[in-house]
């Protein structure tokens, strides 16, 4: 078993870049009044405390929601990202952070529907005590599935509504991650062609990093868009996350315009050295 903890990440620049996407597909999804269904193929455990000491220990979330909390000045993406955080926080202070399932409930109606896997033993228990305390209406529309999401996700596809929002948001502790990214999608394409399919992926100094990338960008036949944000420059010992992105299949027609605006303010509210840039690309 492997030892990940989202809880030692959430809320850091890797989160910013993730759920700010995230945030605007769902807004999307929401403008039509047809039910869908959002799976969370690697859920973690929902809400993270940010005062804990996992959180603390590590301090990620200062270099990333910390550094944003009292921006009034937010692109509008950024900013409904921000309205979302800052909706579990009522009194003001910085205290929890949503994970993804928190972010899409906030935005579910009574129709819409929430699949979440979490392999980990602890976490997905965490993650379905977390669904509990947040009352009937989560419970009603949520399940959560101590299985493996690569493996499990055919068997929700297609989903009954025919709209759906897949997140594929693994912690590739395991390098096989990597390939198994891959495999997941091109078979969800050939099971439900029209879904929207937004995987994340960490820029780190290894070769199977670099070159996921390089493949979904080289994917042909379907509308893609892949986003970057790296906040610095790789550190001499080759550790640690620089940079995260995130690849989206069948987009909005305005997420384009929208990380247009938003990837260059968080460049220079999240860079921490010369090395902080992004890209902005897609096709089809
Ligand atoms: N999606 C979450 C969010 O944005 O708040 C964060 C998820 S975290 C990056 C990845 C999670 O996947 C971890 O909690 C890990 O335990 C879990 N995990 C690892 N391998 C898995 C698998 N094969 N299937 C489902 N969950 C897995």
């Amino acid at each position: 078993m492997f030892s990940y903890r989202h809880a030692f990440h959430a809320g850091n620049h890797a989160d910013v870049l993730k759920h700010t996407i995230l945030v605007h597909l769902l807004a999307h999804f929401e403008q039509k009044e047809t039910p869908f269904w959002v799976i969370d193929t690697h859920a973690g455990a929902g809400v993270y405390s940010l005062e804990g000491e996992w959180a603390t220990k590590r301090g990620e979330f200062a270099e990333g929601i910390g550094r944003l909390w009292d921006r009034t000045d937010a692109p509008p993406a950024v900013a409904a990202y921000l309205e979302a955080v800052r909706a579990l926080n009522p009194d003001g202070r910085m205290r929890r952070y949503p994970g993804s399932p928190f972010i899409a409930l906030a935005r579910l109606r009574d129709r819409d529907r929430l699949r979440l896997f979490e392999l980990h033993g602890n976490e997905s228990e965490a993650l379905a005590n977390n669904i509990r305390e947040a009352g009937r209406d989560a419970q009603r529309r949520t399940i959560v599935y101590a299985d493996d999401g690569f493996a499990a996700l055919k068997a929700l596809l297609p989903p009954p509504p025919r709209r759906a929002l897949v997140l594929i948001d693994p912690s590739y502790e395991d390098k096989r991650d990597y390939a198994r990214v891959g495999v997941t999608l091109r078979d969800a394409l050939t099971r439900f062609p029209t879904g929207c399919y937004a995987i994340w992926y960490p820029q780190v100094q290894r070769r199977e990093s670099r070159e996921l990338a390089f493949k979904l960008t080289r994917m042909r036949g379907v509308s893609w868009l892949h986003a970057s944000l790296t906040v610095r420059d790789p550190s001499p010992d080759g550790l640690g996350l620089h940079g995260s992105g995130m690849f989206v299949v069948n987009p909005p027609w305005t997420l384009h315009a929208s990380l247009q605006q938003s990837l260059p303010w968080l460049v220079k509210a999240l860079g921490q050295d010369g090395g902080a840039r992004y890209v902005l690309e897609s096709a089809g």
